[in-house]
């Protein structure tokens, strides 16, 4: 009897792919086990077991696999019914989620280089565009993976180009298959094996009299072994000894000394190894507790709404305590941008080692290991804490899910598919474990806060901060009437300078926040009122003080500084617009004594920068911390008095149906990293609309108030939570051919659902890396099921990709658009 697997290839494959494996490795395989497969001409892919079954596939004959690569599953069930959710949801394949929800590492492909042909003829007009575009690519750099080539020339199906083009002898092929995967190794020596007894020891001694040099690391080996009773590592026997490394090598090809390794991992608790008892919870946070048990009771997903500094983690730990005791493993979401070594720490203090980190900063090695922890349930990943992508981890036993800063928008992967919501994919993925949920924020998502008013989540709420601190005291500061008066100093107010003053003079810290997306930096001629261009995206470049350079923010094409305009020639050139370099440029103009720092992603890069600044802040290194929205998120700065909000009207003026729900959290946000100490903390917040409902509810922490009049909005103009939204995004670098399928793909669209489709329409930014861009939006009411509604657009695709005009005009599905 033929045996067949369906496997799930790294690549975009509407289908699995069917492999015929023999008796034998019928008797090992299992779903979840990797296998290395042969595809197409030449590639070789890391695939993994899906299904193992009997029937043959129909159109094509199976292909044996390679090899097998594991013992054991490295995916679970449970895993894989959570890919194909996603993929269901999300409108993607089962071969994206398989690639963005294992550490690379494990997705040893055959890396194939792609290098131009030296000794080829080449004959451009010979080539068809799509090949050209190919051959352009590896005309400025000689070597090319066949994902970097489909990322420059954005064709979906590059490999059939690749083709075409080795068959012409332009291009030549290169696979290499190695693990890329080295777990850090550290030596240790001991005894060799015929030394064990004494009279052989005696003898070695002996032996060796005419060998200090040896004699002396046998014996300092010794000493080592009396004094730690620890496994001994050579670079410390080295030390000891005071010996080379050629004399300990000698030892051990003698025989003397035997070389050992011991797989360390890298992410290691190092602290003592004491914890600390956890905090008993006050009368508030403990009514919430009890709420939480009641939602978890009726297995319901629960919302924490607690305002900014009440105690939310806390509350947390609890729950992680109990799953824990219950033998669980228990999974702490956040956003990538709120995951500090601050929360890490605390949690660490709690539960010491049990404690595991997640996170896209990792390299590949600390990823494996947290993988393979997890796998085996180790103790020292009981619990993890991560960002989304920490939702992939192979659980067996999940207890708890926290979702930590729920209604943050980074929580949805943008690009490149899977475009999951880390929270509801982590609801999917307590439902398959059994596990309870909680969803916490002080500002919650009008989606979670609307499931939470009509009973579907269970609801828990803390309206005060922990230790009746009081709340911030926000001002709201009109900067068309300061103009008026003359009272602005560049960016600032008279308010705000008069309270950074007062908060300098206390010895006291301040945090202004200044957000980039509204209108970045850019440099306009005062003469003719030119601004600098980037050449591959409709977009003017940003001003980059620090480097004296124009720069894109979406391809990254930069110049240096003209100094003259490129239009007129006029040297009168000045910047529009501000962003946090400018801001932090006034302020040290403003207060040449006060220590200023600057937190964007500029100043973040690298593994640690982020925390770099956040503890110079905390150990007061800094008097002023000028920052994103970066500096939003769960930091708990004790000597933080002012908060400072340089122009509200960016963030409100954003055109987006989120615009307002989004400023109030960030606002509000912002706005309780101040006083969180017994001292009452100030907010004060400028704007050229202080009148704006929006600040009206920040200022006055009336969440009730915003979600009321926002889910009237979102009901009139039929945007979720009372609606689904769809967006479908068309691409392609001719502007003609990107119109004609946008035209024709929402036509079709508006054939079969009537109503609820918008757009065509271009986005704010029109063009990126020389692609046009058109949306289209699908709105779908509530009741209409959404499968068959999904299975309706991918039946338009499939004719939209019938047709040849349109084969090459990516389609990209955004599901539940934020
Ligand atoms: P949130 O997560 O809601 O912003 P935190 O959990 O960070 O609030 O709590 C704010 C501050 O209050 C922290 O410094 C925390 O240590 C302290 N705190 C909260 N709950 C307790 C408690 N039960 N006992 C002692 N300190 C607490
Ligand atoms: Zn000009
Ligand atoms: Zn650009």
């Amino acid at each position: 009897m033929q045996h067949f697997i369906n496997v799930i290839l790294p690549i975009p494959l509407e289908k699995l792919f069917t492999y015929s494996i023999s008796a034998s490795e019928f008797e090992i395989l299992q779903p979840g086990m990797r296998v290395a497969v042969p595809f197409g001409k030449s590639k070789i892919y890391t695939a993994l077991v899906y299904e193992i079954h009997l029937t043959p596939p129909e159109v094509y004959e199976a292909k044996e696999i390679h090899r097998i690569l594991d013992e054991y599953p490295l995916v679970n069930e449970i895993q894989l019914k959570h890919w194909r959710w996603i993929a269901d949801y999300y409108m993607c394949t089962m071969g994206e989620v398989f690639r963005s929800a294992m550490p690379s590492a494990f997705l040893l492909e055959s890396e194939t280089l792609i290098l131009r042909n030296e000794r080829g003829v080449v004959h451009e007009d010979d080539l068809k565009d799509d090949e050209f575009l190919v051959y352009e690519a590896l005309q400025h750099q000689s070597m090319l993976r066949v994902d970097e080539i489909r990322a420059i020339v954005d064709i979906k199906n590059v490999l059939p180009i690749l083709n075409r083009l080795l068959q012409k002898q332009i291009i030549i092929l290169k696979d290499e298959i190695y693990e890329r995967y080295k777990p850090k190794l550290v030596r240790y020596v001991k005894l060799g094996p015929r030394y064990t007894s004494e009279e052989k020891l005696e003898e070695l001694l002996q032996s060796l009299t005419r060998a200090p040099k040896q004699s002396q690391v046998v014996l300092s080996l010794f000493q080592l072994q009396a004094t730690t009773k620890k496994p001994v590592k050579v670079s410390d026997l080295e030390l000891i000894s005071g010996s080379s490394k050629a004399v300990i090598k000698a030892l051990i090809d003698k025989g003397v000394l035997e070389e050992y390794q011991i797989q360390t991992d890298r992410i290691s608790y190092d602290g003592t190894g004491n914890t600390f008892d956890l905090k008993a919870l006050n009368e508030f946070q403990q009514k919430a507790l009890e709420d939480i048990y009641l939602g978890f009771g009726a297995n319901k997903v629960t919302l924490l709404h607690g305002v900014t500094s009440s105690g939310k983690t806390e509350v947390y730990v609890k729950l992680i305590e109990e799953c824990i005791n219950r033998g669980k493993q228990a999974l702490y979401l956040l956003p990538e941008i709120a995951l500090t070594t601050q929360l890490i720490s605390r949690l660490q203090d709690y539960f010491g080692e049990k404690v595991s980190v997640y996170h896209s900063k990792y390299s590949i090695h600390e990823r494996v290991e947290v993988w393979n922890n997890v796998l085996a349930k180790k103790e020292k990943a009981k619990i993890v804490i991560g960002a989304r992508s920490a939702l992939f981890l192979p659980y067996s036993d999940l207890g708890l899910v926290i979702v930590d800063e729920e209604h943050e928008g980074s929580f949805k992967q943008f690009d490149p598919a899977p475009r999951y919501h880390a929270r509801d994919a982590a609801i999917v993925l307590s439902t398959l474990h059994q596990s309870n949920i909680i969803l916490g924020s002080a500002t919650p998502s009008l989606e979670s806060y609307y499931n939470a008013q009509n009973g579907k989540y269970g609801y828990a709420h803390i309206n005060r901060r922990y230790g009746n601190v009081l709340m911030p005291e926000i001002e709201l500061v009109d900067l068309k009437e300061q103009i008026r008066k003359r009272r602005m100093k560049g960016h600032f107010s008279e308010r705000l300078l008069q309270e950074i003053t007062e908060t300098l003079n206390n010895g006291e810290q301040a945090i202004l926040f200044q957000n980039r997306r509204g209108f970045a930096p850019i440099l306009e001629c005062t003469t003719c009122g030119h601004s600098p261009q980037c050449p591959n995206c409709d977009v003017s470049l940003t001003y980059h003080q620090f480097k004296k350079q124009l720069r894109c923010h979406y391809c990254g094409h930069h110049i240096a500084l003209p100094e003259r305009c490129e239009a007129c020639g006029s040297p009168s050139l000045d910047t529009k617009g501000f962003g946090t370099e400018q801001v932090e440029e006034e302020l040290k103009g403003l207060y040449p004594n006060a220590k200023i720092g600057r937190m964007d992603l500029d100043t973040t890069r690298g593994k640690y920068g982020y925390e770099k600044i956040i503890t110079a802040f905390e150990q007061q290194e800094l008097d002023i911390l000028v920052g994103t929205q970066m500096l939003t998120k769960g930091l708990d700065f004790r000597n933080v008095n002012l908060v400072g909000i340089m122009n509200a009207d960016s963030l409100l003026n954003f055109p987006d149906y989120r615009a307002h729900e989004r400023s109030f959290q960030l606002l509000t946000q912002v706005a309780g990293r101040a006083g969180r100490t017994q001292k009452r903390g100030k907010v004060i917040i400028q704007s050229y609309n202080p009148y704006h409902q929006i600040l009206k509810q920040v200022s006055t922490n009336d969440y009730e108030g915003m979600f009321k009049e926002q889910l009237y909005e979102r009901e009139q103009f039929l945007y979720p939570p009372l609606n689904r939204i769809i967006k479908i995004t068309f691409k392609h670098r001719n502007f003609n051919t990107l119109n004609d399928a946008a035209e024709w793909f929402s036509k079709s669209l508006r054939n079969v659902f009537k109503k609820g489709i918008l757009g065509p329409e271009y986005p704010p930014v029109a063009r990126i890396r020389n692609q046009y861009l058109k949306n289209v939006i699908i709105k779908i009411p509530l009741g209409q099921p959404l499968g068959k509604t999904k299975n309706s657009i991918k039946r338009i695709e499939n004719s939209f990709n019938a047709i040849s005009q349109f084969r090459s005009v990516r389609v990209i599905y955004n599901v539940d658009h934020i």
